[in-house]
């Protein structure tokens, strides 16, 4: 390897953004931080740009970005600061850059993540909901350009592991019958279905096995995170809906398998830690340490797995029709989703609710082509608005 490779975090404040720089910091032989982004929590990005002295910054306005410029001063770091999704794209696409992380939760995190992919870059997918609402033009994208795209959602990379290296060619081309993607069943796998409609934001974001954000905690909880991912392992792997079983697996060691047609299942497993799949990425093709502690299969002991129950997690019955649809029906399933969960953490609807409302939104939004980044965005756009509609409706 030549030089150290030169990086930017997209959402370093976040769950994957910290993890990411554990890594990093690992190695300072081999990466060093281009640019760190935070949208909220700027005392915290202050302490990373301590840590990892970036070159530069990127917050939320114009006017966080002044008070950070002094807060950095102040602290006698040379670290120029840049705001909005221009300032955004400007750190993901930059020349010296050589590989981003795209770790900004939600919809606000395509504009940067898709810059980063038409610049050719190493791109780090953690953010999921890029690719679903702009799949095929995404994927278009990534091959335009020559980009290198690996997948951070521990599913994905373990299925990425597991695939031959030419799995390009065609899953039928390389033997793949199916993916066999693993779900833990999150907090509430067990809880009876009745007390369902009265679970709190606190209990959702309890993960029995993972610690991450609000936003997909709560989408663990009720599985849309597990249906964003059965579109996402889709355009990844070029892969139809109807080749990706959801197989729950309660205590998430088995990250995800993959079953060919000569009778082999081939899986990964690991501790539930995000460093390992951030690691995988980051070094790919070369295997580094990751600060997680091997897997201990005594400890372990038992792996249990169970079909996913569709009267529990509706959630993941509309993922897989959105899928099915197509065309702009998982961008409509991902801003339903954002707002509904943003409405139950603001304890404005029941979690129950948060299908509901999907539900509703997707059977007022017909299915239409995305031919471009606009039609994705009208897509998104309308969705909020049929959600918010929602909302009103029901006096939330
Ligand atoms: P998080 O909430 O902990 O962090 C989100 C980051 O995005 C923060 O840095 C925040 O400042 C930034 N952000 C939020 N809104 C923004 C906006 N409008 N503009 C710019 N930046 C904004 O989330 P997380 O758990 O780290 O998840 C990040 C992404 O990775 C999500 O797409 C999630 O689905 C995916 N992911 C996370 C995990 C995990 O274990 N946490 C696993 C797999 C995939
Ligand atoms: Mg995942």
């Amino acid at each position: 390897m030549s030089g150290r490779q030169r990086i930017t975090v997209l959402g370093a404040t976040g769950s994957i953004g910290r993890s990411t720089l554990d890594v990093v910091a690992r190695h300072p032989d081999r990466y060093e931080v281009h640019a760190l982004t935070g949208h909220s929590r700027l005392s915290d990005l202050l302490t990373l740009c301590e840590q990892h002295r970036p070159k530069l910054a990127v917050v939320a306005t114009a006017a966080d970005a002044g008070e950070f410029a002094q807060r950095l001063r102040d602290a006698g770091l040379a670290t120029d600061v840049l705001h909005g999704e221009e300032g955004l794209c400007e750190v993901s696409r930059a020349s010296e850059v050589d590989a981003v992380m795209a770790a900004i939760v939600g919809a606000a995190g395509l504009p940067p993540t898709l810059a980063a992919v038409r610049a050719g870059k190493k791109v780090l997918l953690a953010n999921k909901e890029a690719l679903v609402m702009s799949g095929g033009l995404f994927m278009q994208a990534v091959r335009d350009s020559g980009a290198v795209l690996l997948p951070i959602d521990s599913e994905h990379n373990a299925i990425f592991q597991c695939l031959p290296g030419n799995y390009a060619q065609g899953l039928a081309q390389v033997g793949v019958r199916r993916i066999l993607l693993t779900a833990s069943g999150g907090p509430f796998r067990e809880t009876p279905l009745a007390e369902l409609a009265t679970v709190t934001p606190e209990q959702a974001c309890a993960h029995p096995n993972w610690s991450m954000g609000r936003k997909i905690s709560v989408d663990s909880a009720t599985m849309a995170n597990k249906g964003l991912e059965l579109i996402e392992a889709c355009w990844l792997f070029d892969a139809r809906p109807s080749q990706v079983e959801v197989v729950v697996h309660p205590q998430s060691v088995i990250h995800s398998l993959v079953d060919y047609v000569d009778g082999s299942v081939l899986a990964q497993l690991g501790n539930p830690d995000m460093r390992t799949p951030i690691a995988n990425a980051l070094a790919w093709p070369e295997r580094i340490d990751s600060g997680v502690a091997p897997l201990d299969l005594f400890a372990v002991a038992r792996l249990d797995f169970q079909a996913p129950d569709e009267q529990r997690f509706p959630c993941l019955r509309l993922a897989r029709q959105a899928a099915e649809a197509g065309g702009s029906a998982p961008a409509t399933l991902n801003a339903a989703n954002e707002v509904a969960v943003a409405a139950f953490l603001e304890r404005r609807i029941r979690y129950t609710e948060i299908a509901s409302m999907i539900e509703a939104v997707l059977g007022e939004s017909p299915a239409g082509p995305l031919e471009n980044l606009d039609a994705v965005f009208a897509a998104d756009t309308s969705a909020r608005h049929l959600a918010g509609q929602w909302l009103t409706r029901w006096g939330r």
